[in-house]
């Protein structure tokens, strides 16, 4: 196609858009008066729009691309999968690829996670989690066990059942009628502490609250539901160390199953290739998706232990069965992706990369703190959030109307970067495969445009 070509057809779709598609997590009035950026293609770090002009990818299309986009490998594996088998069902039938992944996921995942069962999003990987871990305790007799500790500021999804044990209160707030009861331990939110504690001199007393809450429910929770290493959607907020460590010994003390939602965390983003190993822990239960399939089509699976899976064992008119499956459960295609992507983990020593990209990411932020706006810097592995404030000194946020994330978002765009903010937090989570160039641009197009939105004077301290 002619570049005019290319551009009638750009238009005709921003105006198809506009008129038919309705966008997530977006106030549609805003957008339709905005001018859609349309992608047609990717290549490697890049996203490339109907014009053809190309963008680094700097939350990875939402936190799931890892090798970067149109690898060969996993193309082709999903290409040859889709010749031979496009879907069956899990209810009732088993298929080539499902079986090879789960045995591949039982082989890396944090030791005792010995069963996987799959679905398609992050949201039901948490779903089946919460319901499992519930079904657990009234098959073992503990029919008063109906809650779920989780924590101020996490996320984990957008079904019912994940908002209700998620701590946003924005997404809370108009759904709280339909939400089950979920009681929550502060977020480790260091630069904010919700304990008007300092990091120094704390001694992790968010861990002591997060104590006295088990102590307080003990017998009614089925588990504690937590993001290990980073609250993602909450902002990036960056645990302290030895806090998962903590959680997960206390959990355990008091004999209450551990849920690990590492749908954003896994698949190397933190630096591990599960944030729990990083900390040397097992869950009972371990949510993932986002990442798993590279980020190429949409897959989840919850994994759990024996001792949660022998649980659900009885006469068939016993009906311990799981009463849970989605339509696509074990979808072969995505699980031939995932298997894909799980050996480029190997081939292209991806782990290593992502440990030289995180330094060079710690290098690139550091020089954020000179600017007179940027509050605080959070990274973990190649997961980084940069809060924006306006008042430095007193920590004060924006008013929502200054729309400063979005402002510093349209600032990259005019930079050639795609970016995707929480609130006035400017994530970079680049694919993990990503170059030191692209990355160093990357993180200079992100200095830039936040010092095209909020100013350049120099900080004061
Ligand atoms: C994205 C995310 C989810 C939800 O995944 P979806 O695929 O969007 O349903 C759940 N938990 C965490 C930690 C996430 O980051």
């Amino acid at each position: 196609m002619s570049n005019d070509a290319h551009h009638a057809a750009g238009r005709d779709l921003a105006r198809l858009d506009k008129e038919y598609v309705w966008h997530p997590f977006t106030q549609m009035r805003d957008w339709m008066e905005g001018e859609p950026l349309i992608i047609e293609r990717g290549e490697g770090p890049y996203l490339v729009d109907v014009e053809g002009k190309r963008y680094i990818d700097g939350v990875s299309s939402l936190w799931v691309i890892v090798h970067g986009h149109g690898k060969r490998e996993i193309v082709e594996a999903i290409q040859a999968q889709a010749a031979t088998l496009c879907h069956s069902t899990l209810l009732g039938l088993a298929n080539v690829p499902s079986v090879l992944l789960a045995e591949k996921l039982v082989g890396i995942a944090p030791p005792g996670l010995s069963r996987v069962f799959y679905s398609d999003n992050g949201s039901t990987s948490v779903e089946i989690a919460l319901k499992m871990a519930y079904q657990y305790w009234q098959h073992r007799g503990e029919k008063k066990r109906t809650l779920f500790l989780s924590f101020k500021n996490g996320y984990h999804g957008d079904t019912l059942g994940a908002v209700s044990v998620g701590g946003i209160d924005l997404f809370h707030k108009v759904y709280c009628p339909l939400l089950f009861r979920s009681p929550k331990a502060p977020s480790p939110y260091c630069y904010r502490c919700p304990l008007r504690l300092e990091p120094d001199t704390c001694g992790m007393a968010c861990v002591e609250a997060f104590e006295q809450q088990v102590k307080k429910y003990r017998d009614r929770l089925c588990a504690v539901i937590i993001e290990p290493a980073v609250q993602g959607a909450g902002g990036m907020i960056v645990q302290p160390e030895g806090f998962l460590t903590r959680i997960r010994r206390i959990a355990a003390e008091h004999g209450i199953l551990f849920i690990a939602d590492e749908v954003a965390t896994g698949f190397g983003r933190t630096g591990d290739l599960f944030a729990c190993l990083g900390a040397g822990i097992s869950p009972d239960f371990l949510c993932l998706s986002k990442g798993i399939t590279g980020g190429y089509l949409p897959l989840a699976a919850t994994m759990t232990t024996n001792e949660v899976f022998k649980g659900f064992l009885g006469e068939f008119e016993d009906f311990k069965t799981f009463f849970h499956g989605h339509t696509y459960t074990g979808n072969p295609v995505a699980c031939a992706a995932a298997i894909a992507s799980l050996r480029l983990f190997e081939t292209e020593s991806v782990m290593e990369r992502v440990t030289a990209a995180s330094r060079l990411m710690a290098a690139g932020l550091k020089r954020l703190h000179e600017l007179p706006h940027v509050g605080d810097v959070r990274q973990k592995g190649c997961m980084a959030g940069i809060e924006l404030v306006a008042d430095k000194k007193r920590k004060r946020p924006y008013r929502p109307a200054e729309k400063v994330g979005q402002q510093v978002v349209a600032e990259a765009r005019k930079r050639g970067v795609i970016l995707r903010p929480l609130g006035d937090v400017i994530v970079l989570m680049p694919p993990l495969a990503i170059e030191d160039n692209v990355l160093e641009e990357l993180l200079s197009v992100t200095y830039e445009s936040i010092r095209a939105v909020t100013g350049a004077g120099p900080a004061k301290a």
